[in-house]
């Protein structure tokens, strides 16, 4: 599965803390991220990550565009909702695209736990006849 990481400045602690948690699943996929999440992720796991821009210069969209491709499996997006984000509208669009495709979408710690054990059970196995199916 592709994975994408996105964590705003005061949840990124939380994602590093994610990651290295669960590395050994993670290291089972394809990991994309926004630049500033994506390689402190690396440089705290040693995984690697396909990098897009910072989230506040379109890397939130660069992630929207592979999602409205249906060509992610899982976001992990850990959102400060005590913070104004100048990106705020990418960071809603791209809430609206996974809504639209159907993919799973974490915006906090609690559900990216029950997701990525999900991820590890097999439960996103529909994924792959998903994609067949909008790729006939
Ligand atoms: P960043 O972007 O990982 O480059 O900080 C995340 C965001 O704010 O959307």
């Amino acid at each position: 599965m592709r994975i994408a990481l996105i964590a705003h400045d005061k949840k990124k602690n939380d994602m590093i803390t994610f990651a290295i948690a669960y590395q050994n699943i993670l290291a089972e996929h394809e990991l994309v991220g926004t630049g500033t999440t994506g390689t402190k992720v690396m440089e705290a796991t040693g995984l690697h990550v396909t990098l897009f821009n910072s989230g506040p210069l379109g890397g939130d969209q660069q992630i929207g565009a592979l999602v409205a491709e249906n060509k992610l499996d899982l976001i992990l997006f850990f959102r400060d909702p005590l913070t104004a984000q100048p990106h705020e509208p990418d960071v809603i669009a791209l809430v609206r695209l996974c809504d639209l495709q159907q993919v799973p979408l974490a915006t906090n710690l609690g559900t990216a736990e029950i997701l990525i054990k999900g991820l590890e059970r097999g439960d996103f196995a529909w994924r792959d006849a998903r994609k067949d199916k909008v790729n006939e």
